[in-house]
Formats: C-alpha cells, sequence, structure tokens
C-alpha cells in the first residue's frame, strides 16, 4: 500500500515532536511534510520532509492538500497563529481533507500570580504606562512596535534570532531557543533588574519557567490573552494527536 500523506502545520516543538513520534510508530507507512512560515533562518528540522513558506490563503492551501494529494491534515502552529489556523480549517474543509488542530494547554493562573490580562500587543503596550521602568519583553519580533510608544522604559527582549536595529529606543538583546529552566530566568530577572514582564498567554511546558519565576520575584505579568481555537477536532496531547492520526492511516 502506498504510504499515506500527512502534512503537519509546524513551527513549535510539539509539532516536532509529533514528526518523530509519527516516524517512529509508523516508518514508511507513512510520507510526513512539515511545513513553516519561513520567519526564522536557522530552522531546526524535524523528522520528515519539510517545506517553508505561505500556500497563499485558505485556497492557496487546499489547491496544496490537493496537489500532493495529503491524507490528513495536522495543525501543530503556535496558539498565537490564529489566520494560518482559520486557514487550515477552510481549506481542509474545500479539499475535503481530515484536519485536527493541536491546542496547547493553557498555563494556569496560580493564587501568587499578579497577572494584568489584556487584549492584543496596542493593549500590552498601553498597560505599561501605569507599570515598571524596566521591561522583560517576551514577544515576537515583528510585535515590538507599539512598545515603543511607552516613554523612558528600557526593554530586555529575548528572540530566536535577533534583526537588529529593533524598532525600542532603549533594549537589550538576547538570542535563546526554548525550553527555558528556571534558574536561567531567575538570573536573568536579578541581573537586568527586571520589575515587569509582558507575555503571550501561549501556555505549554517550555516557557513556563519565567511565569513561574515572574512569580517567585512578584513581578506584574502583562498577559496577552490567546485567540480562540478553531472549531471541529482537536487534542491537547502530542500523543492524543498520534492516536488521531493512526486511527485514520
Ligand atoms: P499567522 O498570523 O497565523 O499566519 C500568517 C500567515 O503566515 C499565514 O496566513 C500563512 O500564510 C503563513 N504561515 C503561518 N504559519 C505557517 C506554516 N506553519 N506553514 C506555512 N505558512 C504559514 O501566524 P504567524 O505570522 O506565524 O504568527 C502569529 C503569532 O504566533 C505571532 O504572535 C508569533 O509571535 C506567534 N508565533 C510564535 C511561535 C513560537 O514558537 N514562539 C511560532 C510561530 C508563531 P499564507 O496565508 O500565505 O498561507
Amino acid at each position: 500500500m502506498p504510504a499515506r500523506r500527512l502534512l503537519i502545520l509546524g513551527g513549535t516543538a510539539e509539532a516536532s515532536a509529533l514528526a518523530g513520534a509519527l516516524i517512529d510508530r509508523h516508518g514508511e507507512a507513512i510520507d510526513l511534510v512539515s511545513s513553516f512560515a519561513g520567519r526564522v533562518e536557522r530552522l531546526k528540522p524535524p523528522p520528515g520532509r519539510i517545506r517553508i513558506g505561505g500556500f497563499g490563503g485558505s485556497e492557496g492551501l487546499a489547491a496544496y492538500l490537493r496537489a500532493e494529494r495529503i491524507d490528513l491534515l495536522v495543525d501543530a502552529t503556535h496558539p498565537f497563529a490564529a489566520q494560518m489556523s482559520r486557514n487550515a480549517r477552510e481549506g481542509a474543509a474545500l479539499a475535503g481533507v481530515p484536519r485536527l488542530q493541536f491546542w496547547r494547554r493553557p498555563w494556569p493562573r496560580h493564587p501568587l500570580d499578579r497577572w494584568i490580562e489584556v487584549d492584543g500587543i496596542e493593549a500590552a503596550a498601553q498597560a505599561l504606562i501605569h507599570l515598571g521602568k524596566r521591561v522583560w519583553l517576551t514577544v515576537g519580533a515583528s510585535e515590538l512596535a507599539p512598545f515603543a510608544a511607552i516613554p523612558d522604559r528600557w526593554y530586555l527582549v529575548r528572540l530566536i534570532e535577533a534583526k537588529t536595529p529593533m524598532p525600542l529606543p532603549d533594549y537589550t538583546v538576547i538570542e535563546a531557543r526554548g525550553p527555558f529552566q528556571i534558574e536561567n530566568e531567575r538570573t536573568l530577572i536579578r541581573h537586568h533588574r527586571i520589575d515587569t514582564m509582558v507575555s503571550k498567554a501561549s501556555g505549554g511546558g517550555a516557557t513556563y519557567a519565567k511565569i513561574e519565576a515572574a512569580r517567585e520575584a512578584d513581578l506584574p505579568v502583562v498577559m496577552i490573552r490567546r485567540p480562540l481555537p478553531e472549531p471541529g477536532d482537536r487534542a491537547e496531547e502530542v500523543s492524543a494527536v498520534v492516536d488521531w492520526v493512526s486511527a485514520r492511516l
């Protein structure tokens, strides 16, 4: 029997773990393609084939699914990649391909967490007006500009790949790829005398240590709420995604 074709919309640690787990389980019975938006130049390629770049909206994705004779689609993009997830639902429906969304578990809010929850990057920047002066900004490289408008702030920015100069008046940038350990996060907070953190409510284990370290240091955290998941099949564990795929091979 020819191998069944699976497209994983990736760019997350869980998408890579999923690719590895599926190839371990099914070997050559599965032909796996992982897709990346192409924002990071130094990719860490997962097992299987990869493709890089957008599809051209939901219709472009549907055309790709048909042309490549994809049997199954797993949307394992970042929880904030709302556009890609919408395209995945619509494109899969247009092409008649079964789709599952991997939905990373949100972080639970601890009673000692000092979160200020906001909707969107602009609101996060505005929230800083009432908060500290030395801000650890843990958002994407394309989301920095609104913070430049807040006067008299210094920012610590951590990115997988930094493109300098950044659109911020006063900052220090660190290049690093998660997962991060709590001792590392404690040291950054102490060393840079951080008094406020900004984070997307990304969830998952790889970047949770910064949230724990902020709690220990009693820091306010401007927490950007997540977009809602798409309607349809959803799984919150990589093992559950493997089961969903395996049941359809
Ligand atoms: P997006 O806004 O949902 O996607 C915008 C467009 O990028 C899509 O319409 C699609 O273009 C293309 N695209 C996105 N993911 C793709 C994939 N896996 N394969 C092929 N094309 C893809 O998502 P985003 O721009 O990637 O990111 C939005 C948010 O998610 C940001 O807040 C970002 O910081 C966060 N994010 C974080 C991580 C992380 O690991 N920390 C990773 C990714 C994203 P077409 O319409 O042309 O198909």
